[in-house]
């Protein structure tokens, strides 16, 4: 079973929605002899199908087991057959495998998931603070710097320059996940005076990657929201110590993750208290990819359907490359990301980590009035904002 795959209150692999099944299948009283059903009008969260004609002991034993983890039970008699519904906590009963359990046939999710990151659209959606810009909906965001902290004097001008061209937050790191030992690590805490002469000069709140949990406290200290990067999103100890705090968390996607993977990621925080977490699709491996990577922008529309928590997109490291970074960021922006992250460089070729794929700071300073038009031309009610208006004030929102 997948655990968080199904769409609310729809019959896994049909269209069906669960009040059809409901119709289908309780066609008969429940069985008088039979232990008593609870009775409730609330939807059940899951159903779990027995075999047609499974026996007493047999059903009784499924009902233990499914009780043991803390779900209230409804045994339902339907024509050939009993289901259980299941109501209550059944984020545990998602992870068992229930259905591969002998006697039962199916299982289907039905209510609203109970993960933290599910949408609760009795509410409206919240943005998140990060610094003095926000991330969520009424409000585009656009995140741009190097790829790591280098020379001080640099990477200064490179913090004004995405700022003079409308950034809203200024990105760098300190500790590099490299895949070759050998490659720059970064400067580690050497580069924290780097980066908050960078917010003292510009004003931008700080994005900064963390790989490890014990450094979490101290970088806490410098950022204005945290980056997990994609080779970390399994890194579970991290995930859990991130939980701890309140600090915003840019959550990358691993780049051979699902979607499913990546809010699972995003439950770890949540679920340990800090509701402070931002996903980030930064292009995924796979088979048939043109280059390295493949930007899956599908997953922007499919996350916003499924989750409160905004999403950005990383056109940088969704591309590989500096050409194509703009057609993508373009796209991202079209598909209803909540802003994008962007790589600059002052002499890309010069670069120590990513160089490939940074735009200069002229590139960045020509894409950013194209992606707020497009930010404004997307929205609802959105129109064309004047020229002046984009490029001075960075846009709509604001
Ligand atoms: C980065 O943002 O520089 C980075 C290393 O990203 P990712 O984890 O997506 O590869
Ligand atoms: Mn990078």
């Amino acid at each position: 079973m997948n655990p968080v795959g199904f769409r609310a209150g729809v019959l896994h692999g049909t269209s069906i929605p669960w009040r059809c099944f409901d119709r289908f299948y309780r066609l008969l009283p429940a069985d008088p002899c039979e232990e008593p059903m609870e009775s409730t009008d609330a939807d059940p969260e899951m159903i779990v199908v027995l075999r047609s004609g499974l026996e007493a002991p047999l059903r009784r034993k499924i009902r233990e087991r499914l009780e043991s983890h803390g779900a209230i039970i409804s045994q339902i008699e339907a024509t050939s057959r009993y289901y259980f519904e299941l109501r209550g906590e059944i984020a545990a009963i998602e992870t068992l495998a229930v259905d591969s359990w002998p006697g039962v046939e199916k299982v289907v999710v039905v209510g609203d998931s109970s993960d933290h990151w599910a949408i609760d659209r009795s509410r409206p959606v919240q943005p998140i603070q990060v610094g003095s810009t926000l991330i969520g909906p009424g409000s585009f965001c656009i995140i741009a710097g190097p790829c790591a902290v280098e020379d001080e004097q640099r990477t200064l001008r490179i913090a004004a320059s995405v700022a003079a061209a409308g950034a809203d937050l200024f990105r760098g790191g300190a500790y590099k996940p490299r895949t070759s030992p050998y490659a720059f690590q970064g400067l580690g805490e050497l580069a924290y005076p780097v980066l908050e002469s960078a917010r003292e000069e510009t004003g931008l709140g700080i994005v900064t990657e963390v790989l490890d949990p014990r450094e979490v406290e101290s970088i806490s200290g410098i950022a204005d929201m945290l980056q997990v990067g994609s080779r970390n999103m399994h890194n579970y100890s991290l995930l859990k110590e991130l939980g701890q705090t309140s600090v915003p968390v840019l959550l990358k996607r691993g780049f051979a993750s699902t979607t499913d993977e990546l809010l699972l990621a995003a439950e770890y925080i949540l679920s340990a208290g800090n509701p402070n977490v931002i996903l980030c699709e930064r292009g995924i491996r796979c088979g048939a990819a043109s280059r390295e990577v493949v930007l899956d922008l599908g997953a922007v529309p499919e996350l916003h359907q499924r989750t409160h928590l905004p999403v950005l997109v990383d056109p940088s490291h969704g591309s590989g490359e500096s050409y194509r970074v703009g057609a993508l960021a373009r796209a991202a922006v079209a598909a209803g990301a909540d802003g994008v992250l962007i790589e600059v460089h002052e002499q890309p070729e010069e670069a120590l980590s990513d160089g490939r794929q940074a735009l200069t700071p002229e590139q960045f300073a020509e894409l950013v009035p194209v992606l707020r038009q497009i930010r404004a031309l997307t929205q609802p009610d959105g129109e064309l904002i004047p020229e002046e208006i984009v490029s001075v004030s960075g846009g709509e929102d604001r």
